[in-house]
């Protein structure tokens, strides 16, 4: 039975803030209302607040008297959410309001949206801190961002002063602690490749790759999923005389590719043949693990009419050397098996007498790994007279495994639950990433009560776990030599 929050929860401040931020909407790109609110509570407290370019929002919560001297300490966490309703569900993120309820240890909202645990939460219990008169510790800034859920944005352009200060708690992992995560850059090739007409006796065919697993690529590029772009790189590879016309492979850089498609002109005698290929094909792919009820499945058709341009074979195999030889899965990993280094050539598309581009993203937790396997990215193409740049890039947050802020933070985390933190390193994108570029003397910590399915409708938080990282925060921001 779901029961309403109010009646359940107990009466305290965090409590109180996560449900009126349940009520405020705040999806990426629309974080006005919660941080006018956010504001509101700072000058009700009399507390300095300030509002940077980028729209991020910093509260100053002075030292207590005695606390003059002690580590200046930085509560971060992002204001968006992701907005997601369940089908069937009318709900309008930039008016209604979140309505969660209660079942067993779970907050959630019944199933019907997102709840914005992620990262309500770490907002909660930031300003639970922020404005509690009663607590004696030394200056603590409360740092929230923007558009973090769309790619960093707010991080990514924070005001420098905000980020003054010796140590950072990153409010927005659902785990105690993540020590450390993978930098990225993303980056693109393109070129206008020579074409001519086809043959006029040649068939016209589409291939289609479907029902691959697809995923992200910070989470799942070490899973037994293969990516489409790659996939068909390799199957049209493999086809004598067939002449590529048109390329859709894959959609987004951090995505694995879960489809992929072509058009092009094979000898009208091939077409047997190309079905046979294409069958072996298919046999060879079920090693992969398909899409949740799906089969992997590469299609072929005839098509009506012979596409106007293909690739001169000249053009066509350098794309395909550079398809075969841009890097993509696992390219290196740590001593405990987890990914350090990664690559997904994410995206191939082109058609005969336009642009030709491959866009790939690479993550290591080795900021000069990720760039030199970058370069080598960068140079093959460009060696290939392809206009190839760096998008977007940042810098890894490497794990201090044995710092003396971990050892003190796990002691408190034993005392409160009587159970050992653990240590996670992860290798998708963190704010604090961002953040070690900036400052590198921060010292940090990412940790946040247990959540499921974030990002979907069936997003929960755990009520047992919020109180038992509001404590160790709490102790955390109180311990005099932290
Ligand atoms: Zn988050």
């Amino acid at each position: 039975m779901n029961t309403s929050v109010e009646k359940l929860l107990p009466d305290n401040a965090y409590w109180k803030y996560f449900l009126k931020i349940c009520s405020i909407p705040h999806p990426s790109g629309h974080e006005e209302k919660l941080r006018d609110f956010l504001i509101a509570e700072a000058v009700k407290h009399h507390l300095a607040y300030r509002v940077d370019d980028a729209g991020n929002l910093a509260i100053e919560r002075p030292a207590a008297a005695g606390w003059e001297n002690s580590a200046v300490i930085i509560l971060q966490a992002h204001l968006d959410m992701v907005p997601q309703a369940a089908e069937g569900v009318e709900f309008d993120f930039l008016r209604d309001s979140i309505v969660p309820v209660v079942e067993g240890d779970w907050v959630t909202t019944g199933g019907r949206t997102t709840l914005g645990a992620d990262d309500g939460m770490g907002v909660a219990l930031a300003m639970e801190l922020l404005t509690d008169k009663t607590l004696q510790c030394g200056a603590l800034r409360g740092v929230f961002t923007v558009s973090e859920e769309t790619g960093l944005g707010g991080a990514e352009d924070i005001a420098p002063d905000f980020l003054q200060g010796d140590i950072l708690f990153n409010l927005d992992s659902d785990v105690v602690f993540t020590i450390g995560c993978a930098g990225g850059s993303r980056f693109a090739g393109k070129s206008k490749l020579p074409d001519e007409m086809p043959e006029p006796d040649a068939l016209g065919v589409k291939l289609k790759l479907q029902g691959m697993h697809g995923g992200h690529s910070g989470v799942d590029i070490h899973l037994n999923i293969g990516s489409a772009t790659v996939a068909l790189g390799g199957f049209l590879r493999s086809v004598e005389n067939l002449r590529l016309a048109r390329v859709n492979a894959g959609t987004l850089h951090n995505a694995i590719a879960r489809e992929a498609e072509a058009e092009a002109v094979i000898p009208a005698g091939d077409w047997e043949k190309l079905c046979t290929a294409a069958a072996d094909f298919n046999c060879e792919m079920q090693k992969f693990t398909p899409a949740p009820g799906k089969e992997i499945t590469l299609s072929v058709e005839k098509t009506s009419a012979l596409p106007a341009k293909v690739l001169t074979p000249a053009a066509q195999k350098i794309l395909y050397d550079l398809w075969q030889k841009l890097p993509h899965g696992v390219l290196q990993k740590n001593a405990d098996n987890s990914t350090a280094t990664s690559s997904n050539l994410a995206v191939v598309s082109g058609a005969a007498g336009n642009e030709w581009s491959f866009i790939l993203l690479v993550r290591s937790l080795y900021d000069a790994e990720r760039k030199r396997v970058t370069n080598d990215a960068l140079n093959l193409m460009r060696d290939n007279d392809f206009a190839a740049d760096v998008d977007s890039e940042y810098t890894s947050w490497e794990p201090q495994w044995n710092s003396l802020l971990l050892e003190k933070a796990c002691a408190i985390y034993r005392d409160i639950t009587g159970k050992d933190a653990e240590r996670f390193v992860i290798h998708g994108g963190l704010e604090p990433g961002l953040f070690c570029g900036m400052n590198p003397n921060l010292q940090m910590l990412s940790f946040a009560p247990a959540t499921q399915s974030v990002h979907s409708p069936q997003e929960k938080l755990s009520i047992s776990d919020s109180e038992k990282v509001r404590k160790l925060l709490r102790e955390l921001v109180t311990t005099h030599d932290l």
